[in-house]
């Protein structure tokens, strides 16, 4: 068996890997990286634009035969851990033929993160479910998904076994959302077996005295800030990281406020209503759904008509928020300021910000503030990371006890030597033959 890193070794996002052996090749994930060579936040809406022949030329798109182009033999399958773009952003430059399997909750993160946020698409007659806990065979390879916790509904590890030998590849994980279930399990699942190769995902290896709330604790924090805000509650996460929603609808309905979601939101919550505890939108005094003036002009485009009649009934208005702004906490993103909010947000109106902290630098969260300043409110982060904290990084990769230790999704492999003796560096495309 052999591993190449097409890319992930010495960055966080765009992952690429490759495992072989003479007769079969499958893919995990085919990100779209996040930064330039100068740790640069690339600009997202530019590259999903840019055809296949630029990005090559540009390196953003790496070389791997017969995966994004017809040299060389067609790999057999690519497979994806979870529906962020800096996994899946690839995949539409990916040739045709090749199946893709994921899990079902990340083909419905990216149904609706390709509807109403212009991720990519999975093409349904490419699509094979993986079950967690279900192997299914890939040429040489079989493959067992695992449910792990990430900031994204869906998320998978996968156990590849193949010519005696074993990988495990982590994805994007945590140990402190709402199923600490989850990595039990996993955990439980390969204590006894030996891993050959684990790639372990290293976002926060470097942030060694760092530690967050857990999901729960978020949720409290979340509560106190609800509870305390005089006016409007504008919420702004991400309507795919399902336990956000979760802990932001119960911050809500604990402090006796309506949530509104948002189109894109109420349509995850249509999604995955059969697989979580919030209500269905549409069947509940609980959840008001607000449609923003950019959904109302597209949704017929967007093929969304029987969703948009089954939401009706839940529907809120401006006007109605507007006159009983301390009633809600409101589903929030920036494009609605101007088009919905006509430039004037209710008086106090307070943003609880549950993203990355980065974001916060571009123009539209800048303007953000400004509206908020003008409404005399204000804006609170309150977040907790999608990625593994450094202790727990060093809980996992002992316990899982690996016979070597390869990092990825991370801009400091050589930190995990700090605690690891199994620890084996990689650059981009060099190609590990396991003995
Ligand atoms: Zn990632």
């Amino acid at each position: 068996m052999r591993i190449t890193i097409h890319r992930g070794t010495h960055e966080i996002g765009g992952n690429c890997i490759e495992v072989a052996t003479d007769k079969s090749r499958i893919i995990l994930d085919v990100g779209m990286p996040l930064f330039n060579e100068d740790r640069e936040p690339h600009d997202s809406t530019t590259l999903r634009r840019q055809p296949s022949e630029e990005l090559r030329k540009t390196g953003v798109l790496p070389n791997v035969p017969g995966l994004f182009d017809d040299t060389g033999r067609r790999p057999d399958a690519i497979l994806l851990s979870h529906a962020h773009e800096d996994h899946t952003g690839l995949l539409r430059h990916s040739q045709v033929e090749i199946p893709i399997y994921a899990s079902v909750g990340t083909s419905k993160m990216m149904q609706a993160g390709a509807k109403f946020a212009g991720q990519p698409i999975l093409p349904r007659d490419r699509h094979e479910k993986i079950y967690a806990g279900q192997p299914v065979q890939i040429g040489d390879f079989s493959v067992t998904a695992f449910s792990v916790d990430h900031s994204i509904y869906g998320a998978q590890a996968f156990l590849i076994e193949a010519e005696g030998k074993t990988v495990l590849y982590s994805g994007d994980l945590r140990m402190h959302g709402r199923k600490p279930g989850m990595h039990r399990s996993l955990i439980e699942a390969v204590k006894d077996r030996t891993i050959d190769v684990l790639l372990m995902e290293g976002t926060h290896i470097s942030h060694t005295d760092h530690r967050g709330p857990n999901e729960y604790e978020l949720e409290d924090e979340i509560t106190a800030h609800i509870q305390s805000a005089p006016g409007l509650v504008l919420a702004s996460f991400s309507p795919q990281h399902v336990d956000r929603l979760v802990g932001f609808f119960r911050a809500a309905k604990k402090t006796n406020r309506i949530f509104i979601a948002d189109a894109y939101t109420a349509f995850v919550m249509h999604l995955i209503a059969s697989e979580t505890s919030i209500p269905r939108p549409e069947s509940t005094k609980e959840v008001k759904v607000f449609f923003p003036k950019f959904f109302e002009q597209t949704y017929e485009k967007k093929r969304l008509e029987s969703f948009h009649a089954l939401m009706s009934p839940a529907r809120i208005g401006m006007e109605e928020i507007r006159s009983n702004p301390s009633r809600y906490v409101m589903l929030f993103r920036p494009s609605m300021l101007e088009s919905d909010f006509g430039g004037s947000l209710p008086n106090g109106s307070r943003c609880l910000y549950s993203r990355w902290t980065g974001y916060l630098q571009q123009p539209e969260w800048k303007m953000t503030k400004a509206k908020l300043d003008e409404a005399s409110g204000d804006l609170i982060e309150t977040h907790t990371s999608g990625h593994i904290f450094y202790e727990d990084i060093i809980d996992l990769v002992g316990q899982i006890n690996a016979k070597m230790v390869i990092p990825i999704h991370t801009f400091e492999p050589a930190k995990f030597s700090e605690f690891s003796q199994n620890v084996k560096l990689l650059a981009d495309g060099e190609v590990l033959e396991m003995k």
